[in-house]
């Protein structure tokens, strides 16, 4: 049989893949099990921020490995703690909570706000606001967080305590506020999953002026905004404001699973001894990776993200088929006229690898793909789209 036929047999049949196989990659290219070369616009859903096998992130991971690949949290080790002295000495944050998934990540920010509430203002204060079209993740918690019904259906009953507001609209917001006993607030400043929409920058300000109000915790979820995705460090320094909780996953790893739940200084004390934990949390080898990944992330790199978006903004914005372009950084969305899948397949068929995000075309490549290749994927990408 073949891989794909074996895949097909034994793997639980989540996924609608792509009938690419592939068997490996360097830099931004990628290659199939038959020779195909493929620039990759995809990054693995916005994970392998520098590509595949990058040489300085290899070399991070593997002496890791070769010296200690998990101790479990009952020990010391330095890439975890490192690492978040050094997400801590960036953000302003005050502590992080290691967990190995952005879903994860995010229930970490939901038991702290529910723990928050209930040391400050009582029990009842047990309610997570989310915004419509957001995602949050698959676990029955963060599926009750995620503001699109389809994804409820099926698994009820979901986490109670969770109610969904229309996005950019302060009014429903400060209804919401005076209606229910609100403990936290999660958002994404971008939201990725629902279509690469990045929220009005006023009503983000109005959110995190309301909590501040309220004593309700900001939490953005960064989990596919973070890590230099949108051209800063964190999506949220656009917008003008400092959250009490920012999330985090895809990228920060580089390719291997790390999650991270920052606090600020207002709730940094609010997990205790056995109020969270997660056996892989904090794994040296992710961590090693990590650390590696985000120092990285400097003023130079995130100048060249900033000049690369830039670039395919003003292409593909005058493009033939384009209806719009969104997003931040190189988080892009293009809303197409043709089927999106239709401009996926020409893309794959010329050797360019890209996602969907509900009906658009989203664009996740690294964030140090080379000029050439960024310039010979938009080729490509727009000959799709017409
Ligand atoms: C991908 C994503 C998640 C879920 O991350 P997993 O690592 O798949 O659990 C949560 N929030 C946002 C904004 C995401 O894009």
């Amino acid at each position: 049989m073949s891989i794909t036929e074996i895949d097909k047999q034994y793997v639980a049949g989540t996924y609608n893949r792509f009938p690419v196989e592939i068997v490996r990659g360097k830099g931004s290219e990628c290659f199939d099990a038959d020779g195909k070369r493929y620039i990759d616009m995809g990054s693995g859903i916005g994970v392998t921020a520098f590509g595949y096998a990058d040489e300085q992130w290899q070399a991070a991971v593997t002496a890791q490995l070769s010296a200690v690949q998990h101790t479990s949290n009952l020990y010391y080790t330095e890439p975890c703690a490192k690492l978040a002295e050094h997400l801590c000495t960036r953000t302003g944050l005050s502590k992080v909570f290691f967990a190995n998934s952005g879903a994860e990540a995010n229930e970490c920010a939901i038991k702290v706000a529910r723990k928050y509430a209930t040391d400050n203002k009582g029990e009842d204060y047990h309610v997570i606001l989310t915004l419509q079209n957001s995602f949050h993740g698959r676990t029955l918690t963060t599926l009750a967080a995620t503001g699109q019904d389809h994804f409820h259906k099926l698994f009820q009953p979901l986490t109670p305590g969770f109610v969904t507001i229309p996005a950019n609209d302060v009014a429903a917001l400060e209804t919401a506020v005076a209606e229910h006993k609100v403990a936290g607030i999660l958002f994404e400043c971008v939201q990725g999953e629902g279509g690469v929409l990045p929220l009005d920058a006023d009503y983000v300000k109005a959110m995190a002026d309301i909590c501040a109000r309220e004593d309700i915790l900001l939490m953005a979820d960064e989990v596919q905004t973070g890590n230099g995705r949108t051209g800063t460090l964190y999506a949220y320094e656009q917008f003008g404001i400092t959250p009490d909780v920012v999330t985090t996953a895809k990228g920060l790893g580089g390719g291997l699973p790390i999650g991270a739940c920052m606090m600020s200084e207002k709730c940094e004390g609010v997990l205790g001894y056995g109020d969270h934990g997660s056996t892989y949390g904090g794994n040296p080898v992710c961590c090693a990776g990590a650390l590696n990944v985000i120092s990285r992330i400097d003023d130079t790199l995130l100048a060249e993200v900033k000049q690369k978006s830039a670039y395919v903004f003003d292409r593909l914005s005058k493009a033939e088929g384009v209806k719009s372009v969104s997003g931040m950084g190189l988080m892009i969305g293009v809303e197409c006229e043709k089927p999106v899948g239709e401009v996926l397949t020409a893309c794959r068929e010329h050797g360019v690898l890209a996602l969907s995000a509900k009906t658009k075309l989203r664009l996740l490549p690294p964030l140090n793909i080379p000029m050439e290749l960024l310039t010979e994927a938009v080729d490509v990408i727009m000959e799709a789209l017409k």
